[in-house]
């Protein structure tokens, strides 16, 4: 593993890096929208903390969990309400609009991604999407506007009134099944590419956490872009410590 901490020298050796590639996959997590005001998880003093999101069997088991769910959840929003996207979304954005990129796998739950104007169809969400609500049951799209417009006034958690589901915010638990076709989209963008770019992730959240290494056996070269260490230091080709958006910069505009 080669381990980059100087500025000047990351920028040079991610951009060489993808110059060499014909096929980048991104991989991201919470660290890619803490300089839009997104706290991530498991920083010191991160909101998360406090308001650790309810575990789905225990959402699932008892109504004041989910009221209590619904409570954390707009807390949580009420933090990042006006989050635009940062250096790190729009560098993704467009070295996807250049052909480099061919996907976005994401474990963040905050459509940054998709305000930066990287395509849908090129952003894989592994974690699914906390900017709107499905039912549980029926899968019926509900939007966040209505439900907190009621919880405010009620405190009671949404049912859906099609089919008297309950309504979640469209985000994958702790102890939720992954959505499958996100799992298999993820694998296969990972088998294809050459350059696997982990960028803002503790990596230690799996299965998302195997993407990595599932590139690396593949014979994609793996670079980790992050400002602490990861677990996956050691087996990675290239290690880039600093803050993403400096070391983004250079594909950011
Ligand atoms: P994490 O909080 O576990 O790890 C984030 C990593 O990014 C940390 O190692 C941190 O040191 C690093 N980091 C933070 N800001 C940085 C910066 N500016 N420059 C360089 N490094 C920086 O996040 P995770 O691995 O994505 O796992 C958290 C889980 O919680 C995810 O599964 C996600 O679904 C959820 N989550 C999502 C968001 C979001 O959508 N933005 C935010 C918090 C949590």
């Amino acid at each position: 593993m080669a381990l980059v901490t100087d500025l000047d020298e990351a920028r040079e050796a991610l951009v060489a890096a993808v110059e060499e590639a014909d096929r980048v996959v991104a991989f991201t997590g919470a660290g890619v929208s803490t300089e839009c005001g997104v706290p991530d998880f498991r920083s010191k003093d991160s909101p998360w903390i406090r308001l650790r999101p309810i575990a789905f069997d225990a959402f699932v088991a008892d109504v004041l969990m989910r009221e209590e769910a619904w409570r954390r959840k707009f807390e949580l929003d009420d933090i990042y309400a006006h989050a635009a996207p940062g250096r790190g979304h729009y560098a993704l954005a467009n070295l996807v609009a250049s052909g480099k990129a061919s996907a976005i796998i994401t474990q963040n739950i905050d459509n940054l991604h998709q305000a930066s104007g990287a395509p849908d169809d090129r952003i894989i969400e592994l974690h699914g999407n906390g900017s709107y609500a499905k039912c549980l049951s029926c899968g019926a799209r509900h939007e966040l506007g209505p439900i907190r417009r009621d919880f405010d006034a009620s405190g009671v958690a949404p049912v859906c009134a099609a089919c008297g589901g309950f309504v979640k915010s469209a985000t994958i638990s702790f102890g939720q099944p992954m959505p499958q076709e996100a799992m298999a989209r993820a694998y296969q963008a990972t088998v294809a590419c050459d350059l696997f770019l982990a960028i803002g992730s503790s990596l230690v959240v799996y299965p998302a956490a195997s993407f990595p290494s599932l590139a690396q056996e593949r014979g994609a070269r793996l670079v980790i872009v992050n400002g602490e260490a990861t677990p996956l230091d050691s087996q990675a080709d290239l290690v880039l410590r600093g803050d993403i958006g400096d070391i983004l910069q250079p594909f950011a505009s």
